[in-house]
Formats: C-alpha cells, structure tokens, sequence
C-alpha cells in the first residue's frame, strides 16, 4: 500500500505477530534517507514477510539508514535484533532499559508487580503469573538506542517530521506529524478497531509514583485535537482519516466505562482487583493483566475526576465513592 505526502513517501507494510493483536504495520518513509518506522516482533516469519514486502517497493534491509520506534512492546521493536549494528535506532529515553532488557531491570518490574497485586488485592492464584511477565520479552530484542528523540524535534534526515511525545499505552510511546500534510504515523495511540490498552508500567527515571497511563492517554489523544491530522498510519489495523471524530469517540467510550465502574462502587467499595472481576467477568480470568490495566485505568481517571477516593491506609488499596 503506498499514498504519497506532501514531502516524503510513505509506504506501510503489514508483518505477521505471535500476539492476539495480529499484524503489526511498519512504515517505510522516504526523505532524504530511507526511514522505516517500527519493525515487527523478532520472528523468522515477521522477518520473512518484511523483506518480501519491501522487495515490493523496491528496498532491501540493507537500504534502510535509519529506525525510528514508536514504543517499546516486543511486536514494535523486536526485529532490531535482525538489522545491522551500524543502523541507527531512534526513539524515546524510556525505551532503553526495555530494549536493553539487563537482568536487574527485569527484576524490578516482577517486583513493582508483586507490589501492585497486593495493592490491588489480587487473588493469590494470579500470583504465579509474576514469573511469566516477562515472557512476551522472548520476541522482543536485544538493543542499544542510538539517539533519543524527544518533544518537537525533527528526525535528522527525515524534514517535515517532527516528534510528538504521547505517553498512555507506553511510556516510551512517541508519533511522528508532518504538518505540512497532517499526516501522523501514530504507532498504538490511535488505532481504528480497538482502543490501545493503557498498560501499567514501573516508573522510570527513579521516580516512585507509579504513572497514570488512562490519563496519559487521553492527554496524549486530547492534544490531537488541537492539531489538523487528516490521516493516521497507525501500528495496527487500518488507516485512519476521520482522526478527530475516532478522539472523541474513544474518550466518550472511555468515560462510559468509567461510569459504569463507578456505579458498582457506588454499591459497595471495591478492590482494584474486584472492581476488575465486575467489569469484566468473564474476560479477567484469561486476559488477567489485559483486563487489570484498563480496570486500574477506569480507577484513576474517576480518581482523577473526583468521583471516586482511594483508601491507601492499609495494604489492600479499597475504592469508594466520594
Ligand atoms: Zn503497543
């Protein structure tokens, strides 16, 4: 699939990922170097699909000068490990120790989990999935970042493209708008058949608050509003080109959950956990941390908003109404 922008070409393939999300799509953007952005999960058919498209275009691996990653998740950054260390790779600070993956980094994330199920008053049989948290890594890479791209910077050798930083699924997550044509290539901000899962993640940088990712979100969504995007390529799925009405219905959407979490609590105060078990009970059994993030999202937000206040006294965190 190509369309052309105002100043580069742009051309989206689609590669194949062991993940319930299905294909991830990558882009090919051609300025004065050949970017791609994003590169699929470290996997022999994801690297098959990918040389084969770009053959389409006309490209090889070793055409491309440069990578840009939107976010951190194994299905976005783990074919790095495929491409030559002499290929810069650009993105986010916070996505170093994600790529990096030292041994010291994976166990503070098994821990500030284990510290969160205790908060949220998981049920210990979920326990046991601390061990696997770390198993999506497996596709994921083993990287150094380049350089780091930060808010309102442009890509070197890519003008017309600046960075916008737009953290909410991903800590790490950034997008890349060309103004001059609104065209944003928006990784998993904005995608037209499901709404991005606002992912708990540890803090970084030291920081010890734990971050807000439904909040972050929709900021990060929100502030699209003020910008004239006529079209998304995002990470998943089809492009997007009624971009504002899609913001405004996934905030809609978004604060309609809430409501409907706030009215259980108006009944009896909950647990993070059981908050999660009302909401989705027959989904939290098997999506568990899938279905915790976007609970805990829904409990920050009416937090947030007042409706709702959070008892931290004792080691069990219990929501009421306020
Ligand atoms: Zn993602």
């Amino acid at each position: 699939m190509k369309r052309e922008t105002q100043s580069n070409q742009v051309f989206k393939l689609e590669l194949p990922t062991p993940f319930s999300v299905g294909d991830v799509n990558v882009y090919v953007i051609k300025g004065d170097q050949l970017t791609l952005v994003d590169v699929g999960p470290k996997t022999e058919e994801a690297w098959v699909a990918f040389q084969s498209q770009l053959k389409e275009i006309g490209y090889t691996p070793q055409d491309i000068d440069q990578i840009v990653i939107t976010h951190h998740h194994p299905d976005h950054v783990g074919m790095l490990d495929y491409f030559s260390e002499d290929v810069p790779v650009l993105g986010h600070p916070f996505n170093a120790p994600w790529l990096k993956k030292s041994q010291q980094f994976l166990v503070e994330q098994t821990t500030f989990f284990e510290s969160l199920f205790v908060k949220f008053g998981v049920d210990e049989k979920f326990f046991p999935l601390l061990k696997k948290l770390n198993d999506p890594l497996g596709v994921s890479c083993n990287r150094e970042l380049t350089s780091f791209l930060r808010e309102g910077k442009e890509v070197d050798g890519l003008s017309g493209w600046k960075i916008v930083e737009t953290p909410g699924h991903a800590q790490s997550h950034i997008v890349l708008y060309e103004e001059v044509s609104g065209v944003l290539v928006g990784g998993d901000l904005l995608l037209k058949h499901i709404s991005p899962n606002p992912l708990l993640e540890l803090p970084l940088n030291g920081g010890l608050e734990r971050p807000r990712p439904q909040l972050q979100l929709n900021h990060s969504i929100s502030r699209l509003l003020d910008m004239p995007i006529s079209f998304v390529y995002p990470g998943h799925g089809e492009n997007i080109e009624e971009v504002h009405q899609l913001i405004t219905y996934r905030l809609k959407k978004q604060a309609e959950k809430a409501e409907r979490v706030r009215s259980f609590i108006a009944e009896k105060p909950l647990t993070a956990f059981q908050a999660c078990q009302t909401l989705y009970p027959t989904k939290y059994d098997k999506l568990f941390m899938l279905t915790m993030s976007e609970t805990v999202g829904q409990l920050d937000y009416l937090v947030d908003i007042g409706q709702i206040i959070v008892d931290t006294t004792q080691q069990t965190h219990i929501y009421t109404v306020n």
